[in-house]
């Protein structure tokens, strides 16, 4: 099967109430080990790439990577999406790449720092939802401000969602998903202590729009076991702690069906290297690290596949085609 659209992906998820994890990628192994995690666990699986990921690999390099990924695991539904497209221009080329699912986040303006007004919000979106539709392509939008900066996305102002303005947004610019501020954060460094998100913000969006799967960004739970591995093998990574599992579980029972996480792979594949590195100091081919960070990381997104609810769904819908959505969306 090609590539599939998002939408039915979290339309599926959110009515049977499990999340789908979507996984950031840059390179060969992670494409790899996210396949391996979804395979052995028979996951649908969002696989993405921020505006930084394309510009690492050259988007031509991702694109055959992630036809691979496809043609060697044919029963699976697989979605290529865009994370945090800035402007029409990238999202349309991502579009003309193959990308079946594009995020536009209108919270801030092209540069990707400066927040930007309801009105500019809705303006850019509307016009990425115009564009994306006619090929059957789906659209996550973004209200309120997420915290913290992830490859170079973010304002540093978080910014809580309102839900009546979410209603107002998802309704002027026909997004397929939302992704919400609720207090979560970019990057690895996201609170000093466990943090309490505003759960009831979900539930009340939720309330609002019961058929918009909602999105959970900056949702990494920085496992202190990485953390320590990382630090115990030569690195120098502070206290912080993430989003516990069971925080996101519960965003799950509330309405949330996609959950973005890129630090934790970050993590388990960064420690891999340096305990290599450190316990064998006189190893010099890449494979010999490179490999043992593959099989950190499928492990690391295969438990997430678990806690997620997201195991054992990969065969439960027939996956739409890009065709058959062009036909919904012109109807
Ligand atoms: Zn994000």
């Amino acid at each position: 099967m090609p590539l599939v659209p998002m939408k039915q992906v979290l339309d599926e998820a959110l009515k049977a109430r499990y999340g789908v994890g979507a996984y950031n990628v840059n390179n060969m192994e992670q494409i790899q080990a996210i396949m391996q995690a979804a395979s052995q666990t028979q996951s649908p699986v969002i696989v993405q790439a921020s505006r930084g990921a394309l510009k690492y690999s050259s988007m031509l390099y991702l694109k055959k990577l992630m036809e691979a990924a496809v043609e060697l695991n044919p029963t699976l539904p697989i979605v290529l999406h865009l994370d945090h497209g800035n402007s029409l221009a990238t999202v349309k080329e991502a579009i003309a790449l193959g990308f079946t699912s594009v995020m536009i986040d209108g919270s801030l303006k092209e540069d990707g720092k400066t927040p930007t007004t309801y009105a500019e919000n809705a303006a850019v979106t509307k016009s990425v939802v115009d564009h994306a539709h006619q090929f059957g392509v789906t659209v996550e939008g973004e209200i309120g401000r997420l915290g913290g900066i992830e490859d170079g996305v973010g304002s540093g102002k978080a910014l809580l969602t309102d839900p009546a303005e979410a209603e107002k947004f998802v309704k002027e610019t026909g997004v397929d998903a939302l992704a919400l501020a609720i207090g979560t954060s970019h990057g690895a460094y996201k609170f000093k202590a466990e943090p309490k998100l505003a759960m009831d913000i979900v539930s009340e969006v939720r309330k609002r729009l019961p058929k918009t799967p909602l999105v959970m960004h900056g949702s990494s739970s920085v496992p202190q076991a990485l953390v320590d591995i990382i630090n115990k093998f030569g690195g120098k990574m502070p206290d912080t702690k993430g989003v516990p599992i069971a925080q996101i579980q519960e965003g799950i029972r509330r309405g949330v069906a996609k959950i973005n996480v890129d630090t934790d792979g970050r993590l388990a594949i960064t420690g891999a290297i340096r305990k290599v590195l450190a316990e064998s100091p006189e190893k010099f081919d890449p494979r010999d690290y490179l490999g043992p960070a593959r099989e950190t990381l499928a492990a690391v997104i295969k438990q997430r596949m678990i806690d997620f609810g997201t195991a054992g769904h990969a065969a439960d819908y027939k996956p739409a085609s890009l065709a058959n959505m062009k036909k919904i969306y012109s109807a």
